[in-house]
């Protein structure tokens, strides 16, 4: 019925298990059985899954009480996670690849995404986790399936990425609502950045070895570094990257007034920055 670690070339997982011991005949209710194409059984209580998608599979074609679906056993198997909203303890073994899949082929066997993506389900999770590393991808199908809170908090991690460097097909999957959230979302980002970094250190009173124009010097090459990091920091930069390109400054100063000034100045910088709203 199904390889076996030791025979199977194509085994793509690390777990010593194939996914559909997540569906085992021995669980408690079971009375139906689906396929997969690579002949992966998979048990299942008919009625659970009809609580939460009514007409789930019955458009696949059923031999000898067997639900033939024809998809690879990993996304079967993620459908069929989504739909008992149950968590896999395999999780770590399945791919972003084989989740998205599922969620694009839901439709085919009469599940709609949407009711069954939400937050705090584990599914959602799962996304959720995979958008840290493949932003992209996640957000596409949020905004294709219209999950909308995936897409809201996947979109920060697509603030690394220039609005330039998303691809045509992603922009195209994810549809226009949703890339032009992402841009707006980039613009905001990068003008509160740009309002931010426009306020030099604070300037004090005249004293001895700091006049005002030593002090002017300082705000005036402040002015370069913010308007360079403006420029060149991006809607991804880190609070710690901010912070110690605009601390250079501080080599050039003498004062210690001036350099608590600037301290105090980057201080509230990287503290705003990191308050700034980063999600669609
Ligand atoms: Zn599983
Ligand atoms: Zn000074």
């Amino acid at each position: 019925m199904v390889a076996s670690r030791s025979d199977s070339p194509q085994a793509t997982h690390s777990s010593p298990d194939p996914l559909s011991s997540c569906f085992e005949a021995t669980r408690e209710g079971v009375d139906t059985v689906l396929q997969s194409m690579n002949q992966e059984l998979y048990h299942v209580q008919a009625s659970a899954m009809r609580e939460v998608a009514k007409a789930a599979f019955s458009t696949a074609s059923e031999t000898g009480g067997i639900i033939e679906v024809p998809e690879q056993g990993d996304v079967l198997h993620n459908i069929l996670h989504a739909l008992h909203r149950s968590p896999c303890e395999r999780s770590s073994g399945v791919s972003l690849d084989s989740l998205v899949t599922a969620v694009d082929h839901m439709h085919r066997y009469g599940i709609t995404p949407r009711t069954l993506i939400l937050p705090r389900t584990s599914y959602y999770d799962l996304l959720l986790s995979h958008s840290k590393v493949n932003p992209l991808s996640v957000y596409s199908l949020a905004g294709h399936h219209e999950l909308h809170d995936l897409a809201v908090e996947s979109s920060r991690f697509l603030l690394e990425l220039s609005p330039t460097e998303i691809p045509d097909e992603a922009g195209k999957r994810m549809g226009v609502l949703y890339l032009k959230r992402i841009l707006v979302l980039h613009t905001q980002v990068i003008q509160s950045l740009k309002r931010l970094l426009m306020q030099p250190p604070e300037a004090h009173a005249p004293i001895e070895g700091c006049d005002e124009a030593i002090q002017k010097a300082l705000r005036m090459d402040w002015d370069v570094v913010a308007s360079g990091l403006a420029w060149t920091a991006g809607a991804g930069a880190s609070a710690e990257g901010l912070r110690s390109e605009l601390l250079t400054l501080e080599a050039t100063l003498n004062c210690e007034e001036c350099k608590n000034a600037l301290h105090r100045r980057v201080q509230d910088v990287s503290e705003q920055w990191a308050n700034v709203k980063r999600t669609i």
